[in-house]
């Protein structure tokens, strides 16, 4: 297909994220992708800066990942997972019992992100129902999170960027609790946690679980926090017996400098959503996964089972790609490679925080974000990166990098000095 006659098609007829009818945002016609370079149509290449949205760990078009797919095409593509099983899934399942927190065992495969937080959401009400608790059915959360676009995911997304307002009279009702006021690199103070103390004192009789995305808030603030709210929160939730759910959607598989930010508080959620770089960005996975007990529990409600079975459940070829992906990471330094990138990243985005409007620069593993004072207008901004050679996409705020780990000292150097140039160029020198 012509460039031109792609983006008529695709104007007319194709919704692209968050996207209007009526003013559709500009669309670039990708032909291909290889490692860190995604090539567009018109022959122009671009350094990839986003991981296709915390996905792509190892770059595009690998050749270890493309021979796990094939090798699995040829035995099936898919089955059902009603009454049956596979080596895909044995063999995923083995690797992330290795890999995840301790005692988190008893695994649930989606079919995406969304879907998991809508799946670890069911696993903490049908929990408080066999626990006979009924009325324990809502959420608590803290503002600024994203959890997914699905309904209940949406409802415990942050209810301003969340646009809650929108669709007030459909959205069950829960609980925000303020962003943690200590950042990452803060020294503790315990008034960080009162908020939660005080919602789960008077509440605990109606909130199912407090769900969280641990350390790293992604699409609602790029927000580093304590990973002593962690440890407070779960020391809380356990009190009042509410459940407390990480969704590591974004941080898992290595992104934050740990496997899954988890580590950083060194604490085992009851339930923990997965997804995003679980098959290197190849396709679309996400799993739940909670402990043996609250399981058990779960299977002694009502229902005698957990009601939920997608028909894409432990899709075989995502499992396989799944599996060749964390092995691929494993068998890397990829600790040492992330440090390499953090580093250069503190390095390189420090000095845009002398820009008047620049709020704050903050880096955390293979993330670096700069944060401005105004919002930027992604529409302008998108060109100017893309005549940089470079790909990002802004959000609010928030012009962040978070690059495939294999991205090359050079090409690094690329993206931030590309990034900080478009931003002066947009907002002044100085
Ligand atoms: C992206 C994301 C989701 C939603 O995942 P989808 O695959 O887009 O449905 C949920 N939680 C977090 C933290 C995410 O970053």
């Amino acid at each position: 297909m012509f460039s031109e006659e792609l983006l008529k098609l695709d104007q007319q007829h194709i919704w692209h994220p968050y996207s209007s009818t009526i003013m559709p945002s500009p669309v670039y016609p990708v032909e291909r992708a290889d490692g860190v370079m995604i090539t567009l149509k018109d022959g122009r290449q671009l350094i990839d800066g986003m991981s296709s949205w915390w996905a792509a760990l190892h770059g595009y078009n690998h050749p270890r990942l493309n021979a796990a797919a094939h090798k699995q095409l040829e035995k099936m593509s898919h089955i059902m997972f009603g009454g049956f099983t596979h080596d895909a899934a044995g063999e995923l399942t083995q690797l992330l019992l290795g890999i995840l927190p301790q005692g988190l065992d008893q695994i649930f495969y989606a079919d995406s992100g969304s879907v998991a937080v809508e799946v670890a959401m069911k696993m903490a009400v049908q929990y408080q129902h066999a626990k006979g608790h009924p009325n324990k059915y809502k959420f608590a959360t803290i503002r600024s999170g994203y959890h997914g676009d699905t309904w209940h995911a949406m409802s415990v997304c942050d209810p301003i960027t969340g646009m809650h307002s929108l669709f007030q009279q459909s959205l069950p009702i829960q609980f925000f609790l303020p962003q943690p006021s200590v950042t990452f690199d803060q020294p503790w103070n315990a008034k960080a946690i009162q908020p939660l103390a005080e919602l789960l004192e008077q509440h605990h009789q109606d909130i199912a679980a407090l769900i969280l995305e641990p350390v790293v808030q992604g699409a609602g603030g790029m927000y580093f926090y304590s990973p002593e709210y962690l440890r407070q929160a779960q020391i809380l939730c356990q009190q009042y017996d509410v459940l407390l759910i990480f969704d590591e959607i974004a941080t898992g598989f290595g992104r934050t400098g740990k496997l899954f930010a988890a580590e950083f508080a060194q604490i085992t959620p009851d339930i923990m959503c997965i997804g995003k770089a679980l098959t290197g960005g190849y396709l679309t996975l996400s799993a739940t996964i909670t402990s043996k007990a609250i399981a058990d529990m779960i299977c002694q409600s009502e229902a005698k089972c957990f009601m939920h079975g997608p028909t894409f459940m432990a899709n075989p070829l995502a499992c396989a790609i799944a599996t060749e992906s964390i092995r691929l990471l494993l068998e890397s330094d990829w600790q040492t490679n992330i440090q390499r990138i953090e580093q250069q990243l503190r390095r390189e985005l420090q000095p845009a925080s002398q820009l008047s409007y620049v709020k704050d620069v903050r880096v955390l593993g293979a993330i670096g974000v700069i944060e401005l004072d105004r919002p930027v207008n992604l529409s302008t901004l998108q060109p100017k990166f893309v005549e940089q050679g470079i790909w990002l996409r802004p959000f609010n705020r928030l012009v962040y990098v978070m690059p495939p780990f294999i991205i090359q000292p050079d090409q690094l150097h690329q993206l931030t000095t590309g990034m900080i140039k478009v931003i002066k160029a947009e907002f002044g020198e100085q």
